[in-house]
């Protein structure tokens, strides 16, 4: 049973479960994330797919013959971050999954001929804030997809959310969120205390500096290779 509050729930006590400060939740449909979650939300929950996007080639054809092959190179193809899209000769569509990050750029402009895959779950990012003891913080990428299915997969969600929550509570100080909280005390022990294996897919920021640490990179790199196998 959930050891916090769910819709429905007597909440004339509520202040009596004591947390260093607030704690929000946001939940978006789709990576467009109109919710703005990533920026705003502690716990932030996004719709998103694991296989191949879908394309319908005659759309697409259609597409490029109402709007003309300039127009889709110069607003879909080189606008694709990973340049994961490429225009074939015969106005057909090449997508390159594997490096296709979910954007929805491309699925946002060409509606009738691109939608998401089948296999759907959720991305859950934890971290975002607007300015407070450090500045605006973005969300990081902590669970890069979880399939949100049958009734277990959503009290697995809970679950986590309540380990995170119980983490926020016993390690975070006074008035500070929980991105400044994993900001003092590290990742890593947070990943740690929430039962999260490092994974290459967590991402926090962009790499902007060519010098990395190595520590434990070979292990690290051995257990999610077994994992990937697996
Ligand atoms: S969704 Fe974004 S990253 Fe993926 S192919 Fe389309 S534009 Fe590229």
């Amino acid at each position: 049973m959930s050891r916090y509050y769910k819709p429905g729930d007597n909440v004339a006590n509520y202040h009596e479960h004591k947390r260093p400060y607030k704690f929000k939740f946001k939940v978006s449909g789709c990576p467009n994330d109109c919710m703005n979650s990533v920026q705003r939300a502690d716990f932030s929950i996004i719709g998103t797919w694991r296989d191949d996007m879908k394309v319908d080639q005659d759309e697409v054809k259609a597409f490029v013959a109402q709007k003309g092959r300039k127009y889709v190179v110069d607003n879909v193809i080189t606008r694709c971050p990973t340049q994961a899209l490429s225009l074939n000769d015969d106005d057909s569509l090449a997508v390159d999954n594997r490096n296709c990050v979910r954007c929805m750029h491309c699925i946002n402009v060409m509606t009738k001929a691109l939608s998401p895959g089948d296999d759907k779950g959720v991305t859950i990012l934890i971290g975002g804030k607007r300015t407070l003891k450090i500045g605006d913080t973005m969300g990081t990428v902590i669970v890069p997809f979880m399939k949100l299915e049958k009734e277990e997969d959503y009290e697995g969600l809970q679950e986590f959310a309540e380990n995170v929550i119980d983490f926020f509570a016993e390690n975070a100080l006074e008035h500070e969120r929980i991105g400044e909280a994993i900001d003092r005390i590290g990742l890593a022990n947070f990943l740690e205390e929430v039962g999260l294996d490092v994974d290459p897919s967590m991402v926090s920021e962009p790499r902007i500096s060519s010098y990395v640490r190595m520590d434990d990179w070979d292990e690290e790199a051995d257990k999610w290779n077994e994992r990937k196998a697996a």
